[in-house]
Formats: C-alpha cells, sequence, structure tokens
C-alpha cells in the first residue's frame, strides 16, 4: 500500500498544528466510535474529538435532528436572537442538567470556543468581586487567549503568548501534594498574610480531572476543602468542566461526586453533541452583573448547535442510563489498565469515567505507543507538560464490545513498545 499523500498540508498548513498529526492518513468518514480514511480502512476513536464527542461520531439521534431542522430552514446564525432552537435548549438544559442535580445558574452563551467561555467565567469574576488575582493549579488548561493562558499551567504554551501574563497565581495540583501535607493549611496562611504579597484572589479555578495536564484527578475531599477555603476568603469557585462535563466523568458534571457548587461552571466540546462549536458560562443568578453588552462575540448563538445539544441532552440525560454506562466502562478500562501496567515498572495509570491516562516515565514511550497504535487502527492521543501520558478518551456510546477491542489493541502495543 502506497503512503498517503500529506503534502498539502505539510505544504501549505502551519507547523503550530499539533494533534493528529502523527496520524499519517486522509480522514474522510466517521461514525459512532470508528473514523475512515479516504481509502476505507476504519480506525477506533479512542480520542472523541479531545472529549467533544462523547455520544459519538454522526451520532444518529443527533443526526435526524440536525437535519429535521435544516430541512426546514432552521435558523443557522443568531447572535443574541431569541429563536425557537435557543429557547428548547435552554428549557432543555434547565429539565435535564440542572434541576435533578438542585442546581441554579444563569447561562451565558459566551462564544463558540471554550476558551470563550474561560474568558468570559474569569472577566465576571473580577467584575463582581473588584479584584484581580485567579487562582490556579499546576498542569491546568484553560485556553489559548491572554486571560485563559495566564491562568494555564504550561510553560510552553505560556510563552507562545510574547507577553507577560499576569494576575495569575499558581498553586499546586492535588496529586503533587501526595496527601503529606495538610491540604490548603499553606494556602489559607498565605491568604491571611499580609506580608505575603498574594493580593486577596477574585477567584479559584480548577479542573476536576486535569485533561490536557495528563489525566490528573483530584480528590473528592480535595475539592470540597477548597470550595470550603473559598467561601471562607470570599473567593469565587469557577470549574472548568469544558474536558470532563457532560458526562465524561461519569455524572453530567465532573464536580457531582464532590458534592461541591461551584459559582462559575465552563462547559463546551461535548455540550452540543455533535462537535458543532458551542461553550456556556454558567454562574449563580446572583452574580449576573454583567451590563448589557459588555461581553459579546458573533458567533455565540449557533442554533444548529442548540438543536443537537437540545436532542443529546433528552436522549442521554433523560434518566441515570448514561451514566450507569460510563461506569460499567470506567470499570472494564480500569481492570485492562491495572493488567497492562502490572507488567511493566515504568508505566502508571489513573483516571475517572471514561478520562485515563498511562504515564510513562519516558515521555518517548507515550508517543511510541500512539505511532503504533495507529498502525493497529486505533486512534489515541498523548497528554501532560511533556507529552508523557497516553490519554484514554473513547465516546461513551462506545459498546463494550469496540472498547475491549481498543483496550487489547493498547495491551498489545504497550507490550512491544
Ligand atoms: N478548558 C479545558 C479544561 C480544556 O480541556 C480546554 C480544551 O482542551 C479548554 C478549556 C479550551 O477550550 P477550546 O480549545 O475549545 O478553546
Amino acid at each position: 500500500i502506497t503512503a498517503p499523500d500529506l503534502s498539502v498540508f505539510e505544504e501549505r498548513e502551519s507547523n503550530v498544528r499539533s494533534y493528529c498529526r502523527d496520524w499519517p492518513a486522509v480522514f474522510d468518514r466517521a461514525q459512532g466510535s470508528h473514523l475512515y480514511d479516504e481509502r476505507g480502512r476504519p480506525y477506533l476513536d479512542f480520542f472523541a474529538g479531545a472529549g467533544a464527542l462523547n455520544y459519538g461520531h454522526n451520532n444518529p439521534v443527533l443526526k435526524r435532528a440536525l437535519l429535521d431542522y435544516l430541512e426546514r430552514d432552521g435558523i443557522t446564525h443568531g447572535l443574541d436572537m431569541a429563536s425557537a432552537a435557543k429557547r428548547s435548549f435552554l428549557e432543555a438544559f434547565e429539565h435535564y442538567a440542572l434541576r435533578p442535580r438542585d442546581l441554579s445558574y444563569t447561562v451565558m452563551f459566551p462564544g463558540p470556543t471554550g476558551t470563550n467561555a474561560v474568558e468570559a467565567a474569569l472577566k465576571l469574576a473580577r467584575k463582581v468581586t473588584g479584584r484581580e488575582t485567579i487562582v490556579s493549579f499546576t498542569n491546568a488548561f484553560h485556553g489559548m487567549s491572554l486571560g485563559a493562558l495566564a491562568v494555564t499551567g504550561n510553560a510552553f504554551k505560556r510563552a507562545g503568548a510574547g507577553v507577560p501574563l499576569v494576575h495569575g497565581a499558581p498553586m499546586p495540583f492535588d496529586r503533587y501534594l501526595d496527601g503529606q501535607v495538610p491540604d490548603f493549611l499553606w494556602f489559607e496562611r498565605l491568604l491571611e498574610d499580609k506580608g505575603s504579597g498574594l493580593n486577596k484572589p477574585a477567584a479559584v479555578i480548577v479542573e476536576t480531572v486535569q485533561g490536557e495536564g495528563g489525566i490528573n484527578v483530584a480528590r473528592a475531599q480535595w475539592l470540597r476543602q477548597l470550595a470550603a477555603l473559598c467561601k471562607r476568603h470570599g473567593m469565587l469557585l469557577i470549574i472548568d468542566d469544558i474536558q470532563m462535563g457532560c458526562g465524561r466523568t461519569g455524572a453530567f458534571f465532573s464536580f457531582e461526586e464532590a458534592g461541591v457548587v461551584p459559582d462559575i461552571v465552563t462547559l463546551s466540546k461535548s455540550i452540543s453533541g455533535y462537535g458543532l462549536p458551542m461553550s456556556l458560562t454558567l454562574f449563580k443568578p446572583e452574580l449576573d452583573m454583567w451590563e448589557v453588552g459588555e461581553h459579546n462575540g458573533t458567533f455565540r448563538g449557533n442554533n444548529p448547535a442548540f438543536v443537537t445539544a437540545t436532542a443529546a441532552l433528552a436522549t442521554y440525560w433523560k434518566d441515570d442510563q448514561t451514566q450507569k454506562q460510563t461506569q460499567a466502562h470506567a470499570e472494564q478500562v480500569e481492570r485492562s489498565l491495572q493488567t497492562i501496567c502490572a507488567e511493566r515498572a515504568d508505566a502508571s495509570y489513573r483516571g475517572r469515567g471514561l478520562a485515563w491516562g498511562i504515564e510513562f516515565t519516558n515521555p518517548e514511550q507515550a508517543s511510541a505507543v500512539c505511532a503504533r497504535a495507529f498502525e493497529h487502527g486505533l486512534l489515541l492521543e498523548t497528554s501532560g507538560a511533556l507529552s508523557e501520558v497516553v490519554k484514554l478518551l473513547p465516546p461513551l456510546s462506545i459498546s463494550s464490545g469496540e472498547l475491549e477491542e481498543g483496550l487489547s489493541i493498547l495491551a498489545r502495543v504497550v507490550a512491544e513498545t
């Protein structure tokens, strides 16, 4: 078989492209848990659009809803227009996502991307508190704009800003404390000490599981302590659920298990369910201190995305089936990773729900595993500051047979690498 012709990408596209560039194929079609290249070769997708395709590719229910909407000439671009599609989404979000969890949030549509949702969250927190500093965590990833980069713990990506990034204060994320330090006591002393130089922060932004940072899982107890600390010091708690929300950890919101109620939540990636760009910034109603038009953007009214998002909520969150299935999948993955890593001293695993990572002491091993997996028809990407983690992010809609197939390819590939 001749190699695929990738020359136009190499010659015409910027070197900046990162994800998926080490998959030497030209992809053309996708259905469920599979992508297909131009020659029709199938690949099992354990990446799911970096978490944007929790319900799989071209999910038939969402596709039908989208096609029906387009066929009747539904509005495609709506700005802040009061559209029927947006109304259905707002009602469905209240009915399936918020009310069953006793949550009350005002919904803001800040733009198409996760970064837009984070920027809006940071601005709102500063506006509401009149403070500037935002506390964030080592290895965090919150987006690529200057505000979001200022709270992102990745030196390489921060350097890309080209200017100093200000008003962020990094703190160590849970797993680096190793359970040895009394959690947050030191942070509380810093906040209390006027000589510490740490201005009272406006907010703390945190992921419950760091996706881009290497699938680092915060303990529920750590999150609860963080929420209590925020309350004591008048700091708003922002949970960035862009990658781990919409069921990735099992529950619709990844913070449900810890029982914390953030002041602000960001959602994107799988909220539209069909890979269409959409993001939400949610905040407690009393925080809605925006003036009319103070923060906006052209592509914040993606009506086709509202249609698929509504269908996804009504199909997958009408009962606890999605959560139960993800839990069963999680157990299946954990059993496999236990066996895979038991054979190797240089590999360890961690995860929650359907977000798992295998960390290799030598980062080159992680890339090598992804490259070999590709040869066997399994799509995997790396994660972590040094790309030292092989990240497993299959669609939640994957069947247990497909999951088993991918895990056995992974086992073979790790053993051979
Ligand atoms: N926040 C988290 C937790 C993310 O994982 C990402 C993207 O990976 C972002 C924010 C940024 O989202 P986007 O790439 O859509 O701007």
